[in-house]
């Protein structure tokens, strides 16, 4: 499964590692455990992404390996790079600002995923929804291609099992998550230091917004389907930073009776970023596919392009409708 893959390192010199728009702790780990395997067979490796890296996932990077947000100027690298990993997402459009650029680059470019997919962006593709993560992905192809695993590229990897499993309580949770994990908790990952680093740090401004998000919870499908939502003008007020929304949607999922969670946050550009969450059978991907967005059966986005209380309207009609 991995020999194209292999042989496109092998014949390479400069690579471009890159993954999707906002970031999150699989994205973030797989790019740089990753990009740290090239380093160490000898190839020029740099990781770049189109939106900042939030501030808990900053110590993954001490050497300051990952470019982001990347400027317009520095697109360039993307012009020059030999092969092009592209991680975690199958689509140009979700790379943001260098989309077109990745797409259009001379480089020959890789996808390593496990998102559903309707369509492959490229013929080099290796894309498992069987995987819990696409860290558990780059675990096996450097496994594979006979190592290092850094102690760096194992918090790295650890960090992305952890969040894309919700802390290893998602459905995606197999014994291959385990597997791997036990193998980097070999290599001297220490969980209880990721856990805290990851999760337990919250800012007073993060808490408050938090309660006062919680409080004005809504409710539709007879309780079954929770929505919260999210304007500027609550951010502001909170003083909080717009990253310090995600995790949100996860606590609608915690009430008994709800089987979809949703949250609707107004982002800068005057778009609502749209999260959704659901339990077993009730398939998020689907309602988020019929407005334009994606992810899995269970953890879905959309990008809703109008006003909040379009947004909220057309949502949970949907959202209703899979119950
Ligand atoms: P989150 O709600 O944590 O941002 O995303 C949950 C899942 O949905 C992730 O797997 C992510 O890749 C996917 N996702 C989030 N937003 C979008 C979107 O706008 N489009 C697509 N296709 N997938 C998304
Ligand atoms: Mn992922």
């Amino acid at each position: 499964m991995w020999s194209e893959v292999a042989q496109v390192i092998e014949s390479n010199q400069r690579f471009v590692v890159t993954s999707h728009v906002n970031p999150d702790g699989d994205s973030i780990g797989s790019a740089l455990a990753l990009c740290e395997f090239l380093r160490a067979q000898g190839k020029d490796a740099v990781v770049m992404m189109s939106d900042a890296i939030p501030m808990v996932y900053r110590w993954l990077d001490p050497h300051e390996k990952i470019m982001a947000p990347v400027r317009p100027e520095e697109v360039q690298h993307i012009m020059e790079a030999e092969a092009i990993f592209i991680l975690d997402v199958n689509s140009w459009e979700r790379l943001g600002s260098f989309g077109n650029a990745v797409r259009d680059c001379a480089g020959v470019k890789v996808v390593i995923d496990h998102h559903p997919y309707k369509a492959l962006i490229t013929p080099v593709s290796i894309v498992k929804t069987e995987a819990c993560s696409t860290s558990e992905l780059i675990f096996q192809l450097i496994d594979h291609l006979g190592g290092p695993i850094t102690g760096l590229a194992a918090d790295a990897l650890y960090t992305g099992v952890l969040t894309d499993t919700g802390s290893f309580r998602f459905a995606n949770t197999t014994s291959a998550a385990h597997e791997i994990t036990s193998r980097l908790l070999g290599i001297g990952v220490q969980p209880a230091r990721i856990y805290d680093l990851v999760y337990n740090q919250n800012s007073t401004a993060r808490t408050r917004l938090m309660g006062r998000v919680l409080s004005d919870i809504r409710f539709a499908g007879r309780g079954q389907v929770a929505w919260l939502s999210v304007t500027q003008a609550m951010i502001k007020e909170a003083a909080a930073l717009p990253e310090d929304t995600s995790g949100f949607v996860d606590i609608t999922m915690t009430i008994a009776g709800v089987e979809i969670g949703i949250i609707f946050v107004e982002a800068p550009e005057g778009t609502i970023r749209i999260s959704l969450r659901s339990r077993g059978v009730k398939d998020v991907n689907k309602v988020a596919a019929s407005l334009g967005g994606g992810g899995h059966k269970n953890a879905s986005g959309i990008v809703y392009k109008g006003t909040l209380a379009e947004a909220i309207e057309a949502v949970t009609t949907e959202a209703v409708a899979a119950l």
